[in-house]
């Protein structure tokens, strides 16, 4: 690796999308400062955290935006999809209705950025089994079907939430690379 490539600078834009409660923000939470909020309210969303990650001995900075809760007016602004090159679109596996929803969250990432932003269907609240209205199966086979990586996380138990980003950032990396 020579001095000029350790010194090159990279900075991906990532944004979470998806519905009200299915727990974005915790998931930035539990990967950028490893906490989780029981009781969150929408008003401890940042509008971005920046995480710096260790790709193939490269330093990158993953800058990862959140919303503010204005998903649950439908609201969320271009502003808030512009430059990103990747995106977590997260549903709750205890809750079909949010699953439903992944068909709009795509059609409103590809209005608002590039077609090619890498992005990961995430499945949470992997630790609420009992609970399940979505089975892994599904996931799985809609993401298939979406060209979407997929993965089912828990951001109360930390399961695979680091690996879901980290999925994300990889293949930003190897495809800029
Ligand atoms: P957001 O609206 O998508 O940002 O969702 P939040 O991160 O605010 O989470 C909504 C609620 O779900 C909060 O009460 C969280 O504590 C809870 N929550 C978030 N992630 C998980 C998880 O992985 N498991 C469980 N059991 N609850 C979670
Ligand atoms: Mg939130």
């Amino acid at each position: 690796v020579s001095e000029e490539e350790k010194t090159e600078d990279y900075l991906f834009k990532i944004v979470l999308i998806g519905d009200s409660a299915v727990g974005k923000s915790n998931l930035l939470a539990r990967f950028a400062r490893d906490e989780f909020y029981p009781n969150s309210k929408s008003t401890i969303g940042v509008e971005f955290q920046t995480q710096k990650m260790d790709i193939n001995g490269k330093e990158i900075k993953a800058q990862i935006w959140d919303t503010a809760g204005q998903e649950r007016f439908r609201a969320v602004t271009s502003a808030y999809y512009r430059g990103a090159v990747g995106a977590l679109l997260v549903y709750d596996i205890s809750r079909r209705q949010t699953f439903d929803s992944i068909g709009r969250w795509l059609n409103e990432l590809h209005t608002h950025s590039d077609m090619n932003v890498v992005t990961i269907l995430v499945g949470n609240k992997l630790d609420l089994r009992d609970a399940r209205e979505v089975s892994t199966a599904e996931g799985k086979t809609l993401a298939e079907a979406q060209g979407l990586f997929f993965m089912e996380t828990s951001a109360l138990d930390s399961s695979n939430v680091a690996a879901a980003f980290q999925t994300v950032v990889k293949e930003i990396y190897n495809i800029l690379s």
